[in-house]
């Protein structure tokens, strides 16, 4: 199937047009028209090979929202016109124990990515979600409930389900305590998520010129961490702290405000953070820990629980030749809260 995209060809070219063809119909694939993909900041970095890893043409995208074109023999649970999602991967071995656990995202064999990683059948290099269709295995394709305004749900498969699966994980519901650090795309939704569980949400931030927008948000509280009084206050206050931050910072400050047993879950920064004082850690047996988006099953979950409570993500739209302005844009942390590509502006050559 001929399709369009928006690619980069290396680590320094802005996102461009790219036609290339998605797989034939396996007899388990489902095919969709893109409606909408949101923009991760995974992806910029991905585009830039800031990880080291990215191969090129690099499509990248995976919060995706589409509708169903088309479905191999073998598809059960899906038919022509259905709403789906896709979000960060597209298959995994499906027999070890973390795939019968239902966290492919931690499959033994690893995990295929939505874009940059080698098929498990052809070894062709998958691309993702910046593109008019997608073709992918059942297994990976989820369920968007009726009633959502598919225009906002695509950040739930990445922001939300990376910041969801956390709260599950540590078990927060009514009268938990949890703080959010960081207040962008994940940040955002860890505050609307963790409120929907029911548990009393502070968000720290460094400075106070965030806490009108926390509390629209949702946020119960608000604790700004360069007031020394405030946050002496707020030791052993916590039963989790989310930690969306997504670049080297210190940790330090935030430990001390666990309490005991408690955890503090790292979800945005993949790299170092500045050196650990351990000390607070063995005072109250606090930990600190990380989290990868979330398995199939959790994912489901999680957009059902969205529709259930409403929970949606704040949104830009964009067209999608306005890409590498957003790009730039969320490198200034200049959006509220996470891009979203109308995928309708990118035409077929053919139309
Ligand atoms: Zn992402
Ligand atoms: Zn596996």
């Amino acid at each position: 199937m001929k399709t369009v995209a928006y690619a980069a060809q290396n680590a320094a070219s802005p996102l461009a047009p790219f036609a290339f063809e998605r797989r034939a119909l396996r007899a388990n694939d489902v095919a969709m028209e893109i409606l909408y993909c949101g923009v991760c900041h995974s992806d910029l970095h991905m585009a830039r090979n800031d990880w080291d890893w990215s191969v090129y043409p690099l499509v990248p995208g995976h919060e995706i929202i589409g509708r169903v074109t088309d479905v191999g023999t073998d598809v059960t649970k899906f038919k022509t016109g259905d709403h789906v999602a896709v979000g960060c991967m597209v298959d995994s071995c499906q027999h070890c124990d973390q795939c019968h656990n239902g966290e492919e995202q931690f499959c033994r064999e690893g995990m295929t990515l939505t874009y940059g990683s080698p098929d498990r059948i052809d070894g062709a290099i998958t691309h993702g979600g910046y593109s008019k269709h997608l073709v992918a295995r059942e297994e990976f394709v989820l369920r968007v409930p009726d009633g959502l305004d598919l225009s906002r749900v695509a950040p739930l498969l990445c922001a939300g389900i990376t910041t969801y699966s956390p709260l599950r994980t540590w078990g927060v519901g009514p009268g938990s305590r949890v703080a959010v650090v960081g207040m962008g795309g994940l940040g955002h939704m860890a505050i609307k998520l963790a409120v929907g569980l029911g548990a009393h949400v502070t968000v720290i931030s460094r400075s106070a010129s965030k806490e009108a927008d926390a509390r629209e948000l949702g946020a119960d509280a608000f604790l700004v961490s360069s007031d020394e009084r405030a946050m002496e206050a707020a030791a052993s206050s916590f039963d989790l702290i989310v930690d969306t931050v997504p670049v080297k910072h210190d940790l330090t400050p935030y430990t001390p405000l666990l309490d005991v047993d408690a955890t503090l879950a790292l979800v945005g920064q993949l790299g170092p953070v500045d050196e650990v004082q351990t000390t607070p850690l063995l005072m109250g047996r606090r930990r600190v820990a990380g989290s990868l988006i979330g398995g199939i099953k959790e994912t489901q979950e999680m957009l059902d629980f969205c529709a259930r409570m409403n929970i949606l993500p704040e949104c830009e739209m964009i067209q999608m030749d306005e890409i590498n302005d957003a790009f730039e844009r969320m490198e200034r942390s200049d959006v509220r809260y996470r891009f979203v590509i109308d995928m309708a502006s990118l035409a077929l050559v053919n139309d």
